[in-house]
């Protein structure tokens, strides 16, 4: 079979790997000029690191297993995670229950409302029971006033932005907690999270090659314009270049864009409920800024900003992950945003968010100074991530889309557990099955 494959990011990549280890023929197109979509990587002086940063839990194994096939097993290393909260000027540990005991910013009540909430979520075997309720009403109600407004709230604004975090369904904050507390075994064990050294990017490049070995095909910035559709039957593409038609016979097409785009591609050829549906998501844009220095900025790996003077939400400072000196010494430190198209950072340049977020640097550490920074980069990342409302399930398009042989597989797809590439390479990798049994 000769399957065409849009979009050369993590879920494509995986349905290309297992078509061409059976013998079918893949051929992706994808608009951007390198490979792995959002985990894509880019040079940071010599190294490549990801354009968004990237981990695993121990949870992962359905990338962990993908990894270990293609033999790049022993690239992936596992290091405790430091993570903290920055809570009126101040960083505190927050990795684990005894770290939630001792988070003086609440008094002993509301840090035991807190505990007891996150039991109780651990408890619910079954996301359904919250998926009617949003996160916002369950966790003002269960934690209190101020276990929300310290805690839960920024981290709710800052994935989901003003306009959106009061909206996002309780199943949400289940899915995220179920996979990290699973992740962690016992819940007094510290976490650990995974990392393949050398970067994602010998992943997708390790794929591309035995994708290629076996016959299939890898355009890369060949950005599709159109999907044919003649009879309710997929019958090929159009390329934006020139509005050229791709002259093979494909047997079938897997789609990978995000949901609007995939709309856009295939035209008034879809019936009235799954356009719905596609129109029905919604995502948010990442846009992050990436500082190299001279040294440390804080200890800590993942720190929450619960601060709302602060222009972004998170600073992750990969080094306190992976070691520095894979990065000639660099200290690499990425400033974390999640905005719609129409808020001002997002529409920000690089030099524009620099002069903005900088002054801030010194509330996170107050010895700061922006001599410290050698070298800085911008990306910003559309589609980032799927706004989860309440009654999520119920908007989800199928797979199978009501044109025959055209499929989609996308992060809008992934849920109760949130977005992810260990979540991508297990929908690449059934796509590939089921295009293979019925196609
Ligand atoms: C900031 C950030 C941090 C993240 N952190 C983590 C993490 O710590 N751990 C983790 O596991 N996951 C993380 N993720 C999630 C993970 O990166 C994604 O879930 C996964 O990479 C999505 O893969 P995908 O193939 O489904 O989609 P994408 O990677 O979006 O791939 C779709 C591809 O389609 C291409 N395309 C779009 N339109 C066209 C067209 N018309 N023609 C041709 N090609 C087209 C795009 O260029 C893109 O390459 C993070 C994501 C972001 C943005």
């Amino acid at each position: 079979m000769k399957v065409v494959i849009i979009g050369a990011g993590a879920t494509g990549m995986a349905a290309a790997y297992d078509l061409s280890a059976n013998g079918h023929l893949p051929i992706i197109y994808e608009s951007a000029p390198f490979l792995g979509g959002h985990a894509s990587t880019f040079d940071i002086g010599g190294a490549q690191i990801e354009r968004g940063y990237h981990h695993w839990f121990t949870n992962d194994i359905d990338i962990i297993n993908f990894v270990n096939e293609i033999g790049l097993g022993d690239r992936i290393k596992w290091f405790e995670s430091k993570v903290g909260t920055l809570v009126n000027g101040k960083i505190y540990p927050f990795g684990s229950p005894i770290d939630l005991l001792k988070f003086s910013a609440l008094s002993i009540i509301d840090r035991l409302k807190l505990g007891f909430a996150t039991l109780y979520i651990q408890k619910k075997k079954n996301y359904k029971d919250f998926e009617h309720i949003t996160a916002s009403h369950w966790l003002r109600k269960n934690v209190g006033k101020n276990g929300y407004e310290t805690f839960w709230e920024p981290m709710l604004r800052g994935k989901f932005g003003v306009k959106f975090y009061e909206k996002i369904s309780m199943a949400w904050i289940w899915g995220k907690m179920h996979t990290r507390l699973a992740s962690r075994g016992s819940s007094f064990s510290k976490e650990k999270l995974g990392y393949p050294i050398g970067s994602f990017s010998e992943i997708f490049e390790v794929l591309s090659n035995k994708i290629i070995q076996s016959g299939g095909e890898i355009n890369l910035s060949t950005s599709v314009s159109k999907i044919l559709v003649d009879n309710g039957k997929f019958t090929g593409l159009e390329l934006a270049k020139n509005n050229t038609k791709t002259d093979l016979q494909y047997d079938a097409c897997l789609v990978t864009t995000p949901s609007h785009i995939f709309q856009k591609l295939v035209g008034n050829n879809l019936t009235n409920s799954y356009r719905e549906k596609l129109d029905s998501i919604k995502y948010m844009s990442a846009v992050l800024l990436i500082l190299c220095l001279d040294r440390p900025l804080t200890d800590k790996y993942w720190l929450n900003i619960a601060d709302r003077s602060i222009p972004f939400v998170a600073v992750i400072e990969h080094t306190n992950f992976i070691n520095s000196d894979l990065y000639s010494g660099k200290h690499i430190v990425y400033l974390s945003n999640y905005l719609d198209s129409d808020n001002y950072m997002y529409n920000m340049s690089h030099n524009e968010l620099l002069e903005h977020y900088i002054p801030h640097l010194k509330k996170i550490n107050s010895d700061f100074n922006s001599d410290w920074i050698q070298n800085s980069y911008h990306h910003r990342i559309d589609c980032a991530q799927p706004i989860i409302g309440v009654n999520y399930s119920k908007i989800i398009p199928s797979h199978k889309t009501p044109v025959k042989n055209l499929f989609l597989a996308n992060t809008s797809q992934v849920y109760p557990e949130d977005r992810g590439t260990n979540y991508s390479v297990r929908m690449g990798r059934n796509l590939a099955k089921m295009i293979m049994e019925t196609c």
